[in-house]
């Protein structure tokens, strides 16, 4: 008898998977969520029904939202990740020896618990004393930080649930707040195909309060559509600004020097939604 997964993207499209384990499926105080094995894809981590990453594609968007933002600061030694309880984004953070502090606020503790059991190649880092992990809230923690960050970077689910308020223009006023008077903040923004709305009203608050925005994409295959794109704010930095010349070589497999700028030359169509 086999197995399949399916993540409904839309009311009439989704993506399915052949599944060859199920380790774990709970209902935690926050969503619910199933940690899988999948053929294709490899273990995968689901919430509320929808794909947050996989072993054989999490380094796209774990680099993607780390490493344009770190390579534009010219020196980020505190920096944010609000929800990423899969450590993905942490560990590619900590790349970068400049920082010395990053922090990471993810709402649900079982998110952090089951990444550390089954998913260790993302969420090994987790335990690094240059980490300070909270189980919070990121709205609450981002309002109560002032002048306090370098780099904030928003990891979170879909706008629904307790991710719905990191998608509202307080956040994003909140957020400018918490950076440093030349802090960077990068969002993930979910997909042009079936979420323009949301990149689009995402564009126009974070224009109304950064002086700086850029929009980037990459190709995340069990993403909806596989196009993803992220939103930068920027208080003094311009991304498309960088000396590529001079971004270090990461130990990476999506993100380098070249791609650095390329990521937000964006399909017309998108970029349509950002001007
Ligand atoms: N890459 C995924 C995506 O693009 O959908 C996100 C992965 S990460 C696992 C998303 C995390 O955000 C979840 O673990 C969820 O618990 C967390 N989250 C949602 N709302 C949050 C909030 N208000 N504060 C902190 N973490 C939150």
């Amino acid at each position: 008898m086999e197995l399949w997964y399916t993540e409904k993207q839309t009311e009439s499209f989704g993506i399915t998977a052949k599944v060859k384990e199920t380790f774990v499926t709970e209902k935690t105080d926050f969503q619910d969520l199933a940690m899988i094995d999948t053929e294709e894809f490899g273990r995968m981590l689901v919430l509320d029904g929808m794909v947050m990453t996989t072993i054989k594609d999490e380094f796209v968007y774990h680099e993607m939202v780390a490493h344009p933002a770190l390579c534009t600061h010219p020196n980020p030694k505190h920096v944010l990740v609000v929800g990423g309880g899969d450590g993905g984004v942490i560990r590619e953070v900590l790349k970068h020896p400049q920082v010395e502090k990053a922090v990471l606020v993810e709402i649900d503790g079982k998110v952090i618990e089951y990444s550390k059991k089954y998913l260790p190649e993302i969420a090994g880092e987790l335990d690094n004393p240059r980490v300070e992990v909270i189980v919070g809230d990121g709205f609450m923690h981002i309002h109560e930080a002032k002048d306090k960050y370098d780099v904030v970077m928003v990891d979170s689910t879909e706008p629904v649930g307790p991710a719905a308020p990191l998608f509202e223009r307080g956040f994003y006023q909140g957020i400018f707040e918490a950076l440093k008077e030349d802090g960077i903040f990068v969002a993930q923004t979910d997909n042009p195909w079936f979420k323009a709305d949301l990149i689009q009203k995402v564009n126009k608050d974070v224009k109304e309060i950064f002086p700086i925005v850029r929009v980037f994409a990459a190709n995340v295959p069990t993403y909806p559509s596989g196009l993803w794109t992220f939103t930068m704010g920027s208080k003094k930095y311009d991304p498309l600004e960088v000396d590529e010349t001079q971004i270090p070589e990461i130990d990476t497999k999506y993100y380098s020097p070249r791609l650095h700028k390329a990521a937000f030359a964006l399909p017309k169509f998108v970029e349509d939604l950002c001007k």
